[in-house]
């Protein structure tokens, strides 16, 4: 019998949940619990972490998953590596439901960084205004050039207020429009954006929006995971579920 976990968080996930609550195939979906009121869904779902490698390869084990579906964020570098290890050591199947990185169009004015440390170092300078598009978890690493003004935007509003001393903040979860983003960006007279490669289409409204206004654009690329099957579509997760369900691997 096929029992799917999907690792989630992400538009891809919730959609790859759907799927498989149409064709009636046994699925949980896991919440690392980030966000307080995640969207309902259609399948059973857990939240909170497992407890690193040995954790999930025993839930792996006790709840009798026979395919692993890491469908986080990109960015979410440590759980995807720790999905690899856990299905490895569990011996079940394991893909990646992830989406192609953004690349630079005509008209975008990218500045490329490898992480976020070098997004942090690279503001170095003047005061300007800057909309940092990248969740509450990492804006307090700008606290290190307090003279910009930060625009943030968080799905929900934080407990502790954000430490960057000049701050405006948008409580929205989305979805988000280039139309929308065009005019947030110009009410809060933004010069430059600073995000992560996230890619796919759920949160490119902003780059849109950036290259309509001309504006800056300081891109964080993906953290490195190690090798796996990656597949971009919720059809081609299917077809993997229904070619290797019969042979277990
Ligand atoms: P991370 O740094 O890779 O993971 C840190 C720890 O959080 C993991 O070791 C695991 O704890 C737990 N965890 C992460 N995702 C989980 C999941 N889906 N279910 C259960 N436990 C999970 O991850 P992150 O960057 O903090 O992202 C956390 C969640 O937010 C993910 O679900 C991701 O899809 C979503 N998200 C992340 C970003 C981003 O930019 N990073 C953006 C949008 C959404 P244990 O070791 O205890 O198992």
């Amino acid at each position: 019998m096929t029992r799917v976990l999907i690792l989630g968080g992400t538009t891809e996930a919730s959609a790859l949940a759907a799927a498989l609550a149409e064709r009636e195939i046994d699925t949980v979906l896991s919440y690392a619990g980030r966000v307080a009121s995640p969207r309902s869904q259609p399948v059973p779902v857990r939240v909170g972490g497992f407890g690193g490698i040995a954790g999930l390869e025993r839930y792996l084990r006790e709840t009798a998953v026979t395919h692993l579906v890491d469908a986080t964020h990109p960015f979410a570098a440590t759980m995807s590596a720790h999905a690899i290890a856990a299905a490895k050591a569990a011996g079940i199947a394991l893909a990646a439901l992830t989406r192609a990185p953004w690349a630079p169009r005509g008209g975008d004015r990218w500045h490329q960084v490898p992480d976020l440390a070098a997004a942090v170092a690279s503001l170095e300078g003047p005061p300007r205004r800057v909309m940092l598009a990248l969740g509450r978890m990492h804006v307090e690493a700008f606290a290190a050039q307090p003279q910009h003004r930060y625009l943030l935007r968080f799905v929900d509003a934080p407990t502790e207020a954000p430490s960057l001393p000049h701050h405006d903040l948008v409580i929205d979860r989305g979805p988000f429009t280039p139309a929308r983003d065009t005019d947030l960006l110009r009410t809060h007279r933004i010069d430059l954006l600073v995000c992560k490669n996230a890619g796919g289409s759920g949160a490119s409204a902003k780059l849109e929006a950036a290259r309509e206004l001309g504006l800056a654009v300081t891109m964080i690329d993906r953290p490195a995971i190690p090798p796996r099957r990656a597949l971009e579509r919720v059809e081609q997760v299917l077809d993997w579920l229904a070619h290797s369900a019969h042979r277990g691997v």
